[in-house]
């Protein structure tokens, strides 16, 4: 891969946990804890796992959303961490996100012109109101929509279609890289794919990049170039997807795709069920966080020492002590 557009280094997002009458800080959520990847220029790097195991944050944090602990975030070279203000208001035209809830991210109170037309307004993208009204026309169009849907609200659209406005609201600023944060979970199956579909399409159209955001590894597997599976904060096995789904090697991605339905009813894979639920990040357990649920753990080794990411076979990655 030449440079990369995105280049994440040793990220660590910790949030204060506050208690006492005083709500002083005792003690810290462990979000996402030292993790590193890369994101070539037109890639698609799904990451996965669990509600809780970190990706939303790291998505957040990419976009300064919410401040790192630690960490280097660099894109195009710059490491964005350190941007100040006026530097963080240029990199919202470079990067964009697309939210999860749909019914939660527009504004019930403007029109679906205004919520695609407000990026346009901020960054002075339109020289004037005809420019700016057949700009947000385009976008519409380009997302599967239609001029009359400009001066409707909201509450008039389906799931789907919401969706579709959000990535509109996206696209407004020309991005080079969108964080897709669980795009599809809250629609219909049968909606998914074709939000899924919209994606791939705008994609390749638009030269864009990815970083797709999912808890379910079905989701992530047409539309990722490379899979990042990601347990209590950290990334556990980062490879192409069609390694990763054809021959897994940590045995958290494993149980995953145990669950993942096939669709040919002749083919019977067996269901590997973890024991126990995903252990508080408050507290993780030490070594590798995921020894409590393992089936294959070797004590102490698993429970004393952390096992890094180590490259295994070429651009497939693991942090487990006994693959290799
Ligand atoms: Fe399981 Fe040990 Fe590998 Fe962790 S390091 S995944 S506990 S075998």
């Amino acid at each position: 891969m030449s440079e990369p557009l995105l280049r994440v280094s040793q990220l660590v997002k910790n949030f204060p946990v506050k208690g006492g009458v005083l709500r002083r800080t005792v003690d810290e959520v462990h979000a996402v804890d030292h993790i590193s990847f890369e994101i070539g220029a037109g890639e698609t790097l799904g990451l996965v796992g669990e509600s809780g195991c970190g990706k939303s944050t790291t998505g957040r944090c990419i976009l300064r959303l919410i401040e790192p602990t630690a960490g280097e975030i660099w894109f195009e070279g710059r490491n964005v961490v350190e941007f100040d203000h006026g530097e963080l208001s240029a990199l919202r035209r470079d990067m964009q996100i697309i939210f999860q809830d749909p019914y939660a991210s527009l504004n019930p109170r403007m029109t679906v012109g205004a919520i695609i037309g407000e990026a346009l307004t901020i960054h002075g993208l339109a020289k004037d109101r005809h420019g700016y009204e057949a700009r947000v026309v385009e976008l519409l169009e380009t997302v599967g929509l239609n001029a009359d849907h400009m001066r409707r609200y909201p509450h008039e659209f389906s799931g789907g279609q919401r969706q579709r406005i959000g990535i509109a609201r996206a696209l407004a600023v020309s991005p080079k890289l969108i964080v897709c944060d669980e795009p599809v979970s809250a629609l219909d199956v049968s909606i998914q794919a074709q939000v899924i579909n919209l994606l791939e399409d705008l994609q390749e159209q638009l030269s864009l990049t990815y970083l797709f955001i999912a808890h379910d590894l079905s989701v992530v597997e047409h539309i990722s170039t490379r899979v990042a599976v990601m347990y209590l904060g950290r990334i556990v096995e980062l490879a192409p997807a069609r390694a990763l789904y054809d021959a897994p090697l940590h045995p958290y991605t494993e149980a995953l795709l145990s669950a993942v339905p096939i669709p040919d009813p002749t083919i019977k894979r067996l269901r590997i069920r973890l024991e126990g639920d995903v252990p508080n990040p408050i507290h993780p357990p030490t070594g590798c966080h995921f020894h409590t649920r393992c089936p294959i753990r070797e004590l102490p080794l698993c429970s004393a020492q952390r096992p890094e990411l180590r490259e295994v076979r070429p651009r497939h990655w693991v942090a487990c002590h006994l693959r290799s």
